[in-house]
C-alpha cells in the first residue's frame, strides 16, 4: 500500500474520516475538524488547534486514539502533539480593556450605542437562579466557562433545546456576568429576529456600514434563537460575514437555537457549518428530579411555603417543560394569595384543571405505535411482536424512543407496552436512536417528522 506516500494533509484526511465514524459527526464537528496539520518530523505529528482549551480537550480525549489510527496506515507515525495555533489576525488591542477607563465617561459613554443594539437582559436569569441537573449540566458548565474565561474558549458556543428549557436564561446569565465582572467587554445581546429587523432597517436607512462596524466592534456577540433567521438569505448573508469577521478577530460569539446546527433547516450548508464548529451544547428535557428542584428553588425565591405533595404533584404531572412549570407554580400561589387560602392537593388541582387536562391529554404510547408503524411501513402488530429483523426492530426502538420523549410513562411502563419487554431493552433503544440520530441526518429528519406530527 502506499499509504504513507500520500501527503500528510490527504492522510490527516482520512485518519478525519474513520475518526469520525468511530466518534460521530457532532465530536468530531466540535474538536477534530477545526484542527490544522502542520507536520510530520521524526514520527512525531503536529496538529494545531484554535485555542488552548480545545488543544488540552484533544490531547486528553483524542490524542491516543489518533495516534492509532494513524500509525495503522502509517507505521512511521508515532506519536500526536497537539499545539496551540498562532492566531492569523492578531486581537486588537482595545482602549477601556488593558488601560484604566478614562473617567467619568467610561461604561455608559462608550457603550451607549451598543446598550441601543443590545436587548435588556431579565435580572431574574443568572447562574444562581439556575438549577443544574443532568438534563442542563453541560450546557450550564460551558456558559459558565464562557462567560468566566478572559480568553475564547470555543466558538462559537452552540446552545439548542427544545422551548422553555433555559437557553435564554443561560444566555443572559453569560451577559450579566460579563457585565457585572468585565464591564469593559462589550456585549451584545439580541434574538436572531432583532438582529433581522434592524439589519433590514439599516438597509433601508442607508446605514448598513454603521451597523456593521457596531456588530463588528463588540468583544461578546450573542444571538438568540437563531433558527428564526432560517430561509431569510440575505440576513443569513450579513450574519455570516459578521461572524466570520468576529472569530477572526478572536471575539466570543454564542448562540442557541431549537435544533442543532445540522439540522437548522433553510440555513445555508457553510453558515451551518461554521455555526456547529465550536462547542455545541444541547439541554435536554427535563427529569422528574431536575422539575422538583426548579420548584423548590423558586418557591423558596418567592418566599412561599408549599406543601411537599404539591410540588411532586406539580413536577409529575407538569413535564413539558420549565416555563409552564413555572407558570403552573405561579398561578397556585397567585390563587391562594387572592383568596387567602392555604395550598392544598385539593386547590391545585383545580386551580390547575385546564393545564392537566391538556397535560393528561397528551399523547398515549398506542398513538406513537400507530403512526410510527404507518410511517415505516410495518403492522402495529409488530410493534408488540418477538421479530428482530431489522425491518421492524428499528421502527419499534423509534416508537420506545419516543414514548420516552413524549410521554411520561417509565422505562418499565414503556417495555411492557411494547409486548412486555423489558426496561433494559428500552433503555437500549433509546440510547440506539439517539446515537443514530447525531450519525445520520436523514434518520434524524424522520424522527423528528414524526415528533412533529405527534405534537400537532
Ligand atoms: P428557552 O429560551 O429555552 O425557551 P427560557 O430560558 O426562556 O427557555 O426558560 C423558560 C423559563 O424557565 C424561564 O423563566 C427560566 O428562568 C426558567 N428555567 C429554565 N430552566 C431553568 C433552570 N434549570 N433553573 C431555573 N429556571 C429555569
Ligand atoms: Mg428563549
Amino acid at each position: 500500500m502506499d499509504t504513507y506516500s500520500d501527503s500528510l494533509e490527504l492522510q490527516w484526511e482520512r485518519v478525519c474520516n474513520r475518526m469520525r465514524v468511530e466518534i460521530g459527526d457532532a465530536a468530531y464537528r466540535s474538536w477534530l475538524k477545526p484542527m490544522a496539520i502542520q507536520e510530520l518530523a521524526g514520527g512525531t505529528v503536529r496538529l494545531a488547534a484554535p485555542t488552548r482549551f480545545m488543544r488540552d480537550w484533544v490531547i486528553d480525549h483524542y490524542a491516543e486514539r489518533l495516534r492509532a489510527v494513524w500509525s495503522e496506515a502509517n507505521p512511521l507515525i508515532q506519536k500526536i502533539e497537539v499545539m496551540v495555533q498562532q492566531s492569523r489576525s492578531p486581537v486588537r488591542a482595545r482602549p477601556g480593556r488593558a488601560e484604566p477607563a478614562p473617567a467619568p465617561v467610561p461604561v455608559d459613554g462608550a457603550g451607549r450605542g451598543m446598550d441601543g443594539l443590545s436587548a435588556p437582559l431579565d435580572p431574574r436569569f443568572t447562574f444562581e437562579r439556575f438549577v443544574v441537573g443532568k438534563p442542563n449540566e453541560f450546557a450550564y458548565a460551558a456558559a459558565r466557562r464562557v462567560a468566566q474565561a478572559h480568553e475564547v474558549a470555543f466558538n462559537p458556543l452552540f446552545l439548542y433545546s427544545g422551548v422553555g428549557l433555559g437557553k435564554t436564561h443561560l444566555m443572559h446569565a453569560i451577559a450579566g456576568h460579563i457585565r457585572d465582572h468585565d464591564p469593559a467587554r462589550r456585549v451584545i445581546y439580541l434574538s436572531a429576529e432583532k438582529f433581522m429587523y434592524r439589519f433590514i432597517r439599516a438597509l433601508r436607512e442607508q446605514k448598513a456600514v454603521d451597523f456593521k462596524e457596531n456588530f463588528r466592534s463588540v468583544d461578546v456577540l450573542m444571538i438568540d434563537d437563531v433558527q428564526f433567521i432560517s430561509g431569510k438569505d440575505s440576513t443569513q448573508e450579513e450574519f455570516f460575514h459578521t461572524f466570520n469577521a468576529l472569530v477572526d478577530q478572536g471575539r466570543q460569539i454564542v448562540i442557541s437555537a431549537d435544533k442543532s446546527p445540522s439540522n437548522l433547516e433553510g440555513m445555508e450548508e457553510r453558515l451551518r457549518s461554521r455555526l456547529g464548529c465550536g462547542l455545541v451544547a444541547d439541554i435536554h428535557p427535563t427529569t422528574y428530579e431536575l422539575r422538583l428542584g426548579i420548584l423548590q428553588s423558586k418557591a423558596e425565591q418567592l418566599g412561599v411555603q408549599m406543601p411537599g405533595k404539591v410540588l411532586e404533584f406539580l413536577a409529575h404531572k407538569i413535564a413539558a417543560n420549565v416555563r409552564e412549570l413555572e407558570g403552573a407554580l405561579n398561578r397556585v400561589i397567585a390563587h391562594a394569595q387572592l383568596v387567602g387560602r392555604d395550598i392544598t392537593l385539593e386547590t391545585t388541582q383545580d386551580v390547575l384543571k385546564d393545564i392537566l387536562r391538556a397535560n393528561d391529554r397528551r399523547i398515549t404510547i398506542e398513538e406513537i405505535q400507530k403512526k410510527v408503524a404507518e410511517h415505516f411501513n410495518v403492522k402495529v402488530a409488530d410493534m408488540h411482536s418477538a421479530r428482530r429483523a431489522r425491518a421492524v426492530a428499528r421502527p419499534r426502538q423509534v416508537a420506545m424512543y419516543l414514548s420516552k420523549q413524549l410521554t411520561t410513562r417509565s422505562l418499565p411502563e414503556i417495555g411492557r407496552k411494547f409486548g412486555g419487554r423489558d426496561h433494559t431493552t428500552v433503555m437500549h433503544a433509546v440510547r440506539k436512536v439517539t446515537e443514530l440520530c447525531d450519525h445520520d441526518a436523514g434518520f434524524a429528519e424522520d424522527v423528528e417528522l414524526l415528533r412533529r406530527m405527534l405534537e400537532s
